[in-house]
């Protein structure tokens, strides 16, 4: 971005996750004033929790499937994945210190696989491009003079910047601060919003109590899981997940879980149908199950002719009465297409992300507000949803520099 230097104009960036931050960046780097605001004591909760579990910063597939991973909102996320891709993230962020590595799924890690270090690096130098943090400023949406005002503990405080960016987060995990809370202010100032759903996130079943009791936190690997979408496409994915006490959650889930919620809210329940035995053909484990088994147990003929056991062998006994569990016909096609009635996604505070927000229609290709001249917004207030793999973060980072760019834009041109 070429001068002029709009070093008198300040902007206002509130929330200080991954998209606030790197919102502040572009403009810092550019010489601008910029004031970041955050309800928390701290930045990145978020970001630090993400990297309990080994933080997935991005994922190394090309170009093109990486964008379809977005789905109905891939056209809109395209120009701004393309100019901050998976490429440009890991050089970001090896210019913090931090080396990444491609791990054997694709996806992108720090080699200590930990978020601290990476945010530390940032932190200090976002303070030192001069970065001033505000914490503990809750923003409650503008005075009638169109200040920004925020709740702080020394009382409530309005101010008047050049611009605003707006990267406030999701509805997921609100005790790490974005609890969505500013989707009515935003609604009434005439902003095209979405409501928030959960993503990425486990389901209900009607687990008997037995199965319950015997089955909740067991993992089921190598399984392959699908449902029919409500355009009636058949979605299909391979992977584990894990039986919880009130139904399914973990990765295979997760990547099915904006197909099984809309499917819920469309038809009141979804039905999932798993394939415990992906490695065979439906015709070979016909064979094998069908096999005399002579004096052998139901179970060991399940366990040495299909490995079939455990936590899979008492799903097909909570699926199936007893009748079709003694015939080895029915048996066979369970194996190979089991059905799981699902009632419900479980709460959004608990999803690793939300859908629904703010919509695109709302912004102009900078990101700003099209009813609020001067206001842009980034990150997963946005109305976009993506699975997990790293594809979250990179579009937070990707919206967030596009927003900060945006709000540099209009500075200038408000300059001439
Ligand atoms: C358990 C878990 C694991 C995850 N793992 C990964 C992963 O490995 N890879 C990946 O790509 N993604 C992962 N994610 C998702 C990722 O962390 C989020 O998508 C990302 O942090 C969103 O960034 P953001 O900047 O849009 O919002 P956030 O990180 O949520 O930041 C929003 C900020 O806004 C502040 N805020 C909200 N409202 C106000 C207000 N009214 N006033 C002032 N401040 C406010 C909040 O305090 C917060 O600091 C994970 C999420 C979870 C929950």
């Amino acid at each position: 971005m070429s001068s002029p230097r709009p070093t008198a104009s300040t902007v206002a960036v509130i929330g200080g996750g991954p998209a606030g931050l790197m919102a502040a960046e572009q403009l810092a780097v550019h010489g601008v004033r910029v004031d970041l605001y955050d309800a928390m004591p701290s930045v990145g909760r978020k970001f630090l929790l993400a990297g309990k579990g080994g933080m997935n910063l991005t994922h190394s597939e090309p170009s093109e499937a990486f964008v379809a991973r977005y789905g109905k909102r891939a056209d809109r996320l395209a120009p701004m994945l393309q100019a901050f891709d998976a490429g440009a993230l890991r050089k970001w962020a090896h210019e913090l210190g931090i080396e990444t590595f491609v791990g054997s799924s694709g996806r992108v890690f720090p080699t200590d696989m930990k978020a601290a270090p990476l945010l530390r690096a940032w932190l200090k130098r976002l303070r030192d491009n001069g970065v001033h943090f505000h914490m503990r400023h809750r923003w409650l949406g503008w005075d009638e003079s169109m200040q920004l005002r925020f709740a702080t503990p020394d009382g409530e405080v309005h101010v008047a910047p050049d611009a605003t960016v707006l990267a406030l987060g999701g509805g997921s995990w609100a005790r790490l601060g974005s609890d969505g809370t500013w989707l009515p202010l935003l609604a009434a100032h005439g902003v095209a919003t979405a409501a928030l759903q959960p993503a990425n996130c486990g389901f209900d079943a009607d687990w008997s109590e037995h199965f319950r009791t015997r089955f909740a936190g067991e993992p089921l690997k190598g399984v392959t899981a699908s449902c029919i979408d409500t355009d009636g496409t058949l979605r299909s994915r391979h992977g584990e997940f894990v039986i919880t006490e009130g139904g399914i959650e973990g990765s295979l889930i997760y990547a099915l879980s904006s197909f099984l919620r809309d499917c819920i809210a469309a038809d009141g329940s979804a039905t999932l149908t798993l394939d415990l035995a992906p490695g065979k053909s439906a015709e070979r484990v016909r064979e094998e199950v069908t096999h005399p088994r002579g004096a052998r147990s139901l179970s060991s003929h399940l366990q040495s002719r299909v490995g079939i056991a455990g936590v899979k062998a008492g799903l097909l006994r909570e699926a199936l009465n007893k009748e079709a569990f003694a015939d080895m016909e029915l048996l066979a096609q369970a194996i190979k297409a089991l059905p799981i009635r699902l009632t419900a996604p479980r709460p959004i505070d608990e999803a690793i992300s939300s859908a629904g927000g703010v919509c695109f229609e709302a912004l102009d290709n900078d990101l700003m507000l099209n009813a609020m001249p001067g206001v842009f917004c980034a990150g997963e207030m946005l109305d976009w949803e993506a699975p997990t793999g790293g594809y979250l973060l990179t579009a937070c980072f990707a919206s967030g520099r596009q927003a900060g760019l945006g709000a540099l834009r209009h500075l200038q041109s408000a300059a001439g």
